[in-house]
Formats: structure tokens, C-alpha cells, sequence
């Protein structure tokens, strides 16, 4: 087995079920050699399963405390999860991860992963039903965070597929869609970056596959990108989920090497 580590990890900060100390518990007993902190960054907008911003600088205070506590058990590092639509934050985060959750359409806010039935619903009202006029607002935005900050870890790149398991709602082989993907590969990659392989929508269920798809990941090795596994756990028993299938995933895509840790802010 590989070695493990986990970066992209919720709590209850945000909108996970365990504290950041039942966290790094967890990921000691699962004999981690790194772990990661990553609650959602406050957005714009209200937004119930962020930290709120008055609590963000708590949230870093605790997770930086947890740090110093565990440091001769387990390297903790303390990060978040920024989402493109969030202000920078003024704290020192030792990484980030670059995310996108909404697109912003005709003055909406439209969530990218809330549910099946809200995708179709906006893709109808707001696209007129095409699929690839939405995932192109998409990865613009995806592309857009390139230009915000260097040195990130890029969050589920393709986040847009959730719901498409089976390619129920669109065609991912579909020469519009992945000219879309690899132009943002290609700008992101302009950046020091790290795209993850994130099997979060696999421990809860809604797909078979980690983000991304092998058709990117084959781009993104094929233009020298790195990759970096990743759990996007929103509870204890999902850390590190599902890594020894997204493995065989990136070696499938002809990456042998993973990360070991998400490049460091200095
Ligand atoms: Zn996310
Ligand atoms: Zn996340």
C-alpha cells in the first residue's frame, strides 16, 4: 500500500460530522504520515456549510494549536478550502485548495454540487438545456482561480461531473467538454499547482471514479502536471477513502507519483 496522507478533510468548522481533533485522532490510528485541515473558506454570499468569517480566525487558531500539540506524532499542516467566489484570507494557511462550487449566471448563484435535480433544473432555466454552455462558464471559473493565487492544490477539477455518473446528463468524451477541460489543465498548469485525485464523491456514493476523469489526468500527465491523492472527507471514517482504487486510477492514466504534500505557502 502507499504510503497515505490526506490534505482536503472537512469538520465541524464547516460541514463535517468530527472535530479537527477527532480528525487527527482518526488519521494517527489510520497510521497517516501527514494530515491536512481543510474547512470551506468563508464565501461572499451566506453560505451555511462554510466557516463563517468571523470564525476563521478561530478555525486557524484551533487547527494551528492542534498542530503544535501532535507535532512529535503526525505533521498536521493546517489549510483551507478557498473557493473561487471567497476573499483571500489574511491568516498564513500553510496551502490551499482552489475550488469552484457555483457559477455565477443572470445574477445567481448556482450550486455546481448540491444535487441532481438542482443541476438539471439550472442547466434548463438558466442554458436553455446545454450542457456545454454550463460546463464552459465552469471551467472558465475553474481556469479563473489560476489567476487569483499561486501554489495551490486544484479542488475536484471536474466537480461538474457529480451528477453524471454514466454520463446521464452529458457526453464526457465529447470534443467541446474536454477542449473546455484541457484549456484550463493547460492555464492552471502556467501556475505551481497540484491537481488532486478526490475520491469524495465516491464515499458518499455518487460516483465509481475519483475527479478527475482519465481523459484529463492522461492531459495532465501528458503536459508534466503532478497529482495528489485526496479524501475530501467530511467524516472520520472517510479519510484517505477509496486510495488504493484511485492509485490504479492514476497509474491508468500513466502517473506513478504522487505528492506528499500540497506545496507550502511561504
Ligand atoms: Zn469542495
Ligand atoms: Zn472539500
Amino acid at each position: 500500500m502507499i504510503p497515505l496522507s490526506d490534505f482536503h478533510t472537512h469538520s465541524t468548522w464547516c460541514d463535517g460530522k468530527n472535530t479537527l481533533r477527532e480528525m487527527v485522532d482518526a488519521a494517527l490510528e489510520k497510521g497517516l504520515y501527514a494530515f491536512g485541515f481543510s474547512g470551506h473558506s468563508p464565501m461572499v454570499s451566506d453560505c451555511e456549510w462554510c466557516i463563517a468569517d468571523e470564525k476563521l480566525e478561530n478555525y486557524f487558531r484551533d487547527a494551528t494549536a492542534l498542530k503544535e500539540e501532535y507535532k512529535d506524532k503526525i505533521n498536521v499542516l493546517v489549510g483551507l478550502e478557498l473557493d473561487v467566489f471567497s476573499p483571500i484570507p489574511s491568516q498564513k494557511f500553510d496551502y490551499l485548495i482552489s475550488s469552484v462550487h457555483y457559477i455565477k449566471k443572470d445574477g445567481a448563484m448556482l450550486p455546481i454540487d448540491l444535487s441532481q435535480k438542482q443541476t438539471i433544473s439550472d442547466v434548463e432555466k438558466y442554458y436553455g438545456g446545454d450542457y456545454y454552455a454550463y460546463t464552459r462558464d465552469y471551467f472558465e471559473l475553474v481556469s479563473a482561480c489560476a489567476d487569483r493565487v499561486d501554489g495551490v492544490i486544484v479542488g475536484h477539477f471536474d466537480l461538474v461531473t457529480k451528477f453524471n455518473e454514466g454520463d446521464v446528463l452529458f457526453d464526457t468524451t465529447d470534443e467541446r467538454y474536454l477542449t473546455q477541460g484541457y484549456a484550463a489543465i493547460d492555464k492552471l498548469l502556467e501556475k505551481n499547482v497540484i491537481f488532486e485525485v478526490n475520491t469524495g464523491a465516491m464515499s458518499r456514493g455518487y460516483r465509481t471514479e475519483p475527479y478527475p476523469s482519465i481523459m484529463f489526468l492522461r492531459y495532465i500527465k501528458e503536459k508534466g502536471g503532478r497529482v495528489i491523492l485526496s479524501g475530501d472527507c467530511h467524516n472520520a471514517s472517510a479519510i484517505c477513502h477509496a486510495f488504493d482504487l484511485a492509485y490504479e486510477h492514476i497509474k491508468k492514466a500513466g502517473l506513478e507519483e504522487t505528492e506528499k504534500y500540497p506545496i507550502l505557502r511561504v
